[in-house]
C-alpha cells in the first residue's frame, strides 16, 4: 500500500489536526509535499469531522453547526506544478475507515441549510447506512439494499487570490439581493470557525477573514458532488497555485444524483489512495475551465430503472419556463409517492433517492414551456418487486411512519 501522508484520528476534533482545513485559500500552506507520478493515501473525516453519530436521533443533524464544514485533507502540493497546468488525480481506490463502518443520510432542517426538497421535508432528519464490505442497508430504510460507488464528494486545489477575490464578490453581492432569505442565497467568508491548517499568525488571519466556504462547486472542482467520481476515475484539474495544492473530502459511500437530501449522500469518514501526475501547460492546450474527468470502469451494474418524468411545472400548478430545476423536483416527488404505496413513509423514499444510484437526466430543454427531467430509480436496490402491475403494490410495513425526527429549532 502506498504511504499514508495524512492520518485523521476520529476520536479527535479535526480543529486539532495541522493537516485538515475548512476554507479555500491561497494561503493555507501545503500539508505535504509528493513528486509527479507518486501515489499516496490521505484519510479523511466525515464532512462535519465527526459531529454526526451513529444513533437514532437527529438532533445532531438539525443542530450541527454549518459554518464548520467541510473538513478536508490537505492541501497536497505538487512539485513543479504552476498556475496554467492540468493536475491529473487517478482516483485508485476509496474506502471507507475500518474503524467506522457506517454512514448517515440527513435532512436539514429549513432553518439551517434546507435541501432540494425542503419546503416538503422541513425538519430535520437521519438515517444511518452500515456498510458490508461492498454493500449497505440501513436499519432506518428497510426492504433495500445496493452496493457503493464510493467517491469523494469534494476534491480540488487551491485558488489564487485573484479567484478567491472573484468568488467572495460575485457570492457576497448575490447574498445581498435577498439578504433576509431562508436558506440563504450563498455563504459569506466566516471566520470564527475557520479551521486555516498549518497557517499560522496573520497568515492564519487572512486565511479565516477571506477563506471561501466549501459548500458550492467552482471553477476548481470543490463540492461538485458528482456520484460517478468514484474509484477508479481520473480527474483533470485546473492548476492555479504554485504546487496546486490538492485537498479532498467529503467522501460518500453511495448517492443519488443530485444529492438531493442536501446532508445527501451516505457521508462517512475514510481514504483515498490516490496518484497524481502533470499536463503543463494543460489548461490553455485544452480549453480547460472547469475539472474534466473520465469515469471508473467499475461500477454498480444496475441496469432496469423505473423511470419517473417531471416537467416544469410545479407543485402548486405555476408554469416555469423550461426550468429543469423546477422538472427534477416533480420527477423526484413523483418517485417520493409511487414509493409510499408499497409503504415507504415519505422521508424514507426521500432517503432513497439521496442515497441510491439513482440517476437524474435533463432530457428536454427546448420544448417550450416545459422542461422534462427525469429520475431513474434502479429496480434492482429493493428486496422485492417495485414495478407496477394490475394486482396493484403490495404494502409492507417497513418499520414506523418516518425515520427518526427532531422538532424544529
Ligand atoms: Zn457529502
Amino acid at each position: 500500500m502506498a504511504e499514508t501522508l495524512i492520518k485523521v484520528d476520529l476520536q479527535d476534533s479535526p480543529y486539532n489536526n495541522p493537516n485538515i482545513h475548512n476554507r479555500w485559500h491561497p494561503d493555507i500552506p501545503m500539508a505535504c509535499w509528493v513528486n509527479p507520478g507518486d501515489e499516496f493515501v490521505l484519510e479523511t473525516y466525515d464532512w462535519t469531522g465527526g459531529y454526526i453519530k451513529n444513533n437514532d436521533s437527529a438532533d445532531d443533524v438539525r443542530d450541527v453547526d454549518l459554518t464548520t464544514v467541510h473538513f478536508l485533507s490537505g492541501p497536497v502540493g505538487v512539485k513543479g506544478a504552476e498556475p496554467g497546468d492540468l493536475l491529473v488525480v487517478d482516483l485508485l481506490d476509496v474506502g471507507a475507515k475500518p474503524d467506522s463502518l457506517w454512514g448517515f443520510n440527513g435532512f436539514f432542517s429549513k432553518k439551517n441549510g434546507g435541501g432540494f426538497l425542503t419546503e416538503h421535508f422541513p425538519e430535520a432528519q437521519k438515517s444511518i447506512w452500515d456498510f458490508h464490505g461492498l454493500y449497505t442497508t440501513s436499519r432506518h430504510v428497510p426492504g433495500v439494499k445496493f452496493a457503493g460507488l464510493i467517491h469523494p464528494g469534494l476534491i480540488g486545489c487551491l485558488p489564487d487570490q485573484k479567484m478567491l477575490d472573484m468568488w467572495n464578490e460575485r457570492e457576497v453581492d448575490f447574498i445581498a439581493t435577498q439578504p433576509e432569505r431562508v436558506p440563504p442565497l450563498a455563504n459569506p467568508p466566516f471566520a470564527s470557525t475557520a479551521h486555516a491548517g498549518k497557517a499560522s499568525g496573520a497568515a492564519k488571519d487572512k486565511v479565516a477573514l477571506e477563506g471561501a466556504r466549501t459548500v458550492p462547486p467552482r471553477e476548481h472542482g470543490g463540492n461538485c458532488d458528482i456520484k460517478d467520481l468514484s474509484r477508479g476515475s481520473k480527474i483533470f484539474f485546473p492548476v492555479y497555485v504554485d504546487g496546486a495544492g490538492l485537498s479532498v473530502g467529503d467522501l460518500h459511500f453511495s448517492q443519488g444524483d443530485g444529492e438531493i437530501t442536501f446532508c445527501g449522500a451516505i457521508e462517512m469518514a475514510g481514504w483515498v489512495h490516490m496518484k497524481v501526475t502533470l499536463i503543463k501547460g494543460g489548461m490553455a492546450k485544452y480549453g480547460i475551465k472547469n475539472p474534466i474527468f473520465k469515469p471508473s470502469p467499475i461500477t454498480p451494474t444496475y441496469n432496469d430503472y423505473l423511470i419517473f418524468e417531471g416537467i416544469s411545472v410545479d407543485e402548486y400548478g405555476k408554469q416555469h419556463y423550461l426550468d429543469v430545476h423546477v422538472a427534477y423536483r416533480q420527477a423526484c416527488l413523483n418517485a417520493i409517492e409511487y414509493m409510499t404505496k408499497f409503504g415507504y413513509s415519505k422521508a424514507q423514499a426521500y432517503s432513497i433517492l439521496g442515497t441510491a444510484p439513482v440517476q437524474g437526466h435533463i432530457s428536454g430543454v427546448v420544448d417550450i414551456p416545459n422542461a422534462c427531467a427525469t429520475l431513474w430509480l434502479p429496480t434492482q436496490i429493493f428486496e422485492f418487486d417495485i414495478n407496477p402491475s394490475a394486482s396493484g403494490p403490495v404494502v409492507q410495513d417497513f418499520g414506523g411512519i418516518d425515520v427518526p425526527l427532531s422538532k424544529d429549532l
